[in-house]
């Protein structure tokens, strides 16, 4: 590669002003910049070409010697012996390039290649499942639907229309990054115009309106574990919102809405029943069948239960969410008082009241009698 006309490479006459120069300078090491031509070689080789125009036209003295025959230059500036650096290397450059691609770029220390190498991240994602009480309990897998931002398959997620390139951001020079207030007090945080790429567009996609992302629906088959309450989190790592520039892509977190039962109460680690006996079975006492997750059990529910009293079956819960075994299942015993009564358990109350004349409140007068 060698420079044949600086003058034409820039796009500039031989009076044009240091300032002119410059100018064109910036508007085509952006244009061709590696950074924003994903490596193209032809891009690359202009770029070169420009570089080298530009470390000519913006030394006088080179310039001067230029204009007065043209050609020849000192060593460092020769095109065969410069070494070469690769794409996003400038450090070999003459001080006035560097200057301004660092400007151009952001750059200065060298930190990563800037603007088109960002990775940033995906977000994560959140999505709500409906799950019976029993699916709940048992664990299974559950269809789950997700909206997201997918990268648009138009532009591959750059945002420019096909055949054009993001230019770099003018709000953050392709930094990235912009920093409020000073010294100690800075605050740096994702460019609010590129809103950390680094690029912006000037021609954007057709398809996706320059976002780079188009409105998806994923499906997944998500395993809910057994066990799982209403409200618990699943988190599916990496099925998230796509990341951007070679960024990983965020997680997605399954919120499980779980049904309630018409019989079981979730209570912590286990589950809580009512079970209602007759005053005769809580006075006698009586073996009840009672619900189990898996079917039935008898209890025994001892003479003389007290209303309220609770009964455990220990292991019969729901599976313990992270750990191993099962909660319990509390039978709350009620009893169950008639609210009308045939004639002959009318007979039979009476009888009852007659045999039966202590008096339970007793106890809530003592101290009180004067
Ligand atoms: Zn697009
Ligand atoms: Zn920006």
């Amino acid at each position: 590669m060698a420079v044949t006309d600086p003058y034409k490479t820039l796009g500039v006459n031989r009076k044009a002003s240091e300032e002119e120069i410059k100018k064109a300078y910036r508007s085509l090491a952006l244009k061709f910049h590696p950074d924003t031509n994903s490596g193209d070689p032809k891009s690359e080789e202009r770029f070169k070409e420009v570089q080298e125009a530009y470390s000519i036209l913006s030394d006088p003295e080179k310039r001067k010697q230029y204009d007065s025959g043209g050609g020849m230059f000192g060593s460092g500036f020769d095109p065969k012996t410069r070494p070469r650096g690769g794409a996003g290397g400038f450090g070999g450059f003459p001080g006035g390039v560097g200057d301004i691609l660092s400007d151009l770029f952001g750059g200065a220390s060298g930190a990563g290649a800037p603007g088109r190498g960002r990775a940033v991240p995906g977000r994560d994602l959140e999505a709500e499942v409906h799950v019976s009480f029993d699916q709940a309990m048992e664990g299974g897998q559950v269809p789950v639907t997700v909206p997201l931002q997918a990268p648009c398959p138009t532009c591959r997620g750059t945002g420019a229309r096909p055949g054009t390139t993001p230019t770099v951001c003018s709000r953050c020079q392709g930094r990235g990054i912009e920093t409020q207030g000073q010294g100690l007090f800075s605050l740096s945080q994702p460019c609010s115009r590129c809103g950390g790429t680094g690029t912006e567009i000037t021609d954007p996609c057709a398809t996706c309106g320059g976002r780079g992302h188009t409105r998806q629906v994923k499906r997944y088959r998500v395993n809910i574990p057994g066990g799982v309450k209403d409200g618990s989190r699943v988190r599916l790592a990496g099925k998230g919102e796509a990341g951007r520039q070679g960024g990983p892509p965020g997680d997605l977190y399954v919120v499980t809405r779980v049904d309630e039962s018409p019989v079981f109460r979730r209570r912590g680690e286990n589950l809580e029943v009512d079970v209602p006996v007759t005053i005769v079975e809580a006075i006698r006492g009586a073996t009840v069948e009672v619900p189990t997750l898996s079917g039935t059990k008898r209890i025994r529910v001892p003479a003389g239960t007290q209303h309220g009293t609770v009964q455990r079956l220990r292991g019969e819960g729901p599976p313990r969410l992270g750990a191993h075994g099962r909660g319990d299942i509390h039978y709350r015993i009620t009893i169950d008082v008639p609210r009308s009564l045939s004639s002959d358990q009318q007979a039979a109350v009476d009888e009852l009241a007659d045999v039966m004349d202590g008096n339970p409140r007793e106890g809530l007068f003592e101290g009180r009698e004067s």
